[in-house]
């Protein structure tokens, strides 16, 4: 005892000289570095350091004219930035909350030399008025770690995600990859996930979460698997554990939305006009503007504008099927009647022409010429893994589902 006691304080002794040795060095370090010039910083992949570097949120109702006007850059060139942004990113396009940064020369003037909005956590556009106008995209770099999470649920998935300090997103990340699988609504106390999936950082900072690569997830005491498999370079999906697909012909919804804002139903009160008649769709909230998709492949049949639909298209799918898109903002161009389009294909932008109350999708599905729920009916599958894929495919899932297993 007492032996240790004594090493105890001969180290104590040592860590006590060191420091004290290292407080030194940190005087000569503050010398040195009176000399040493400073590191270059970079932002945007731009030099700041000759900048005097302005940073805001664009106000409610602020426009890019506005704020270059306030960084001392006049009208007719403030037009000429806009008319040569055009094809990289419309000026008009600046929503009220994003960052924006103003670099600006360091004389007395202080004149806007860049202009660089962040139109999301990633991708920003540059506006670079040094040597005329150059206008650009970048990326900003994204550091991806993976993780693994499991629980069983007691009330809601979403709240089991709450409890666990975990992603709203992977709540619905998961309802969507099961969406034609398990009826989250009838998720119940004893049911369970394993979720294996990407997190994601730019200059260490989380700004959420990527994609799910495998997960597993237990309902009614049965188990369900989803894994990740790329079979071409720019598109992936999930499948099985038999490599089958998880998705059917149909996509689950043709929008990334937000929520569903009323649901087919045969009896329902118009919230336009009151009146009683049934609802024939499901509607889909989301942003102005947002991307809809074709849900199959199809050719379109009518592309056109009435005084209910507003801006809509309609395609037929095969002799079976036939879906509808309503309330569009506007009609992507080139998508007219005749026009072939692929599942996921981009047919126009949500808006909330027509009877709406606000931007949403109005999405109808037809089989033999009756309106339906997708929802309620069995849809044809989507197809599975291609064969010359399916040995490689195995490989990538036996991987994957050991590291699901190895998270308890
Ligand atoms: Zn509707």
């Amino acid at each position: 005892m007492k032996k240790w006691f004594g090493i105890g304080i001969m180290i104590t002794a040592i860590i006590f000289m060191l420091f004290s040795l290292s407080s030194n060095n940190g005087n000569i370090n503050k010398l040195a570095k009176q000399i040493v010039p400073k590191e270059p910083s970079f932002e945007y992949g731009i030099l700041t350091d000759s900048f005097s570097v302005i940073k805001g949120v664009v106000k409610n109702n602020q426009t890019l004219g506005e704020i270059l006007y306030a960084n001392h850059i006049d009208h007719p060139e403030i037009y000429k930035i806009v008319q040569k942004s055009k094809e990289i990113f419309d000026a008009r396009r600046i929503n009220a909350g994003k960052p924006y940064t103003v670099m600006c020369s360091k004389d007395s003037v202080k004149k806007a030399q860049l202009f660089i909005y962040e139109e999301n956590a990633i991708s920003y556009v540059v506006f670079d008025l040094r040597d005329g106008i150059d206008v650009y995209k970048g990326k900003k770099e994204v550091v991806v770690k993976l993780k693994t999470a499991s629980s069983s649920i007691n009330s809601s998935l979403s709240l089991t995600m709450e409890d666990k300090k975990l992603s709203p997103r992977l709540t619905h990340e998961l309802s969507t990859i099961y969406a034609w699988t398990i009826d989250f609504f009838k998720i119940q106390k004893g049911d369970a996930f394993k979720v294996y999936y990407e997190d994601r950082y730019i200059n260490d900072e989380y700004i959420g979460i990527g994609k799910i690569l495998a997960s597993e997830f237990t309902h009614k005491g049965e188990n369900f698997y989803s894994f990740y498999y790329k079979e071409s370079a720019t598109y992936g999906e999930y499948y099985d554990d038999k490599g089958k697909t998880l998705r059917k012909a149909f996509l689950m919804a043709p929008v990334d939305y937000k929520r569903i804002s009323s649901r087919f139903n045969r009896n329902r009160k118009h919230p336009v006009t009151g009146r009683w008649k049934g609802h024939f769709g499901t509607d889909y909230a989301a942003e102005k503007g947002t991307p809809i998709w074709s849900t199959a492949n199809g050719t379109i049949v009518s592309a056109s504008y009435t005084k209910n639909n507003g801006n809509y298209v309609k395609i037929r799918h095969n002799g079976t099927y036939t879906t509808q898109y309503l309330h569009m903002s506007k009609i992507k161009p080139g998508i007219r009647k005749g026009t072939f389009v692929k599942q996921g294909d981009i047919i126009g932008y949500v808006g909330s022409t027509g009877l709406a109350t606000g931007p949403h999708v109005c999405y109808r599905f037809w089989k033999n010429g009756k309106q339906i729920d997708p929802f309620k009916e069995s849809l044809p599958p989507g197809d599975p893994i291609k064969k010359e894929n399916y040995d490689d495919y195995m490989m990538v899932k036996d991987s994957l589902f050991k590291i699901l297993m190895a998270n308890e």
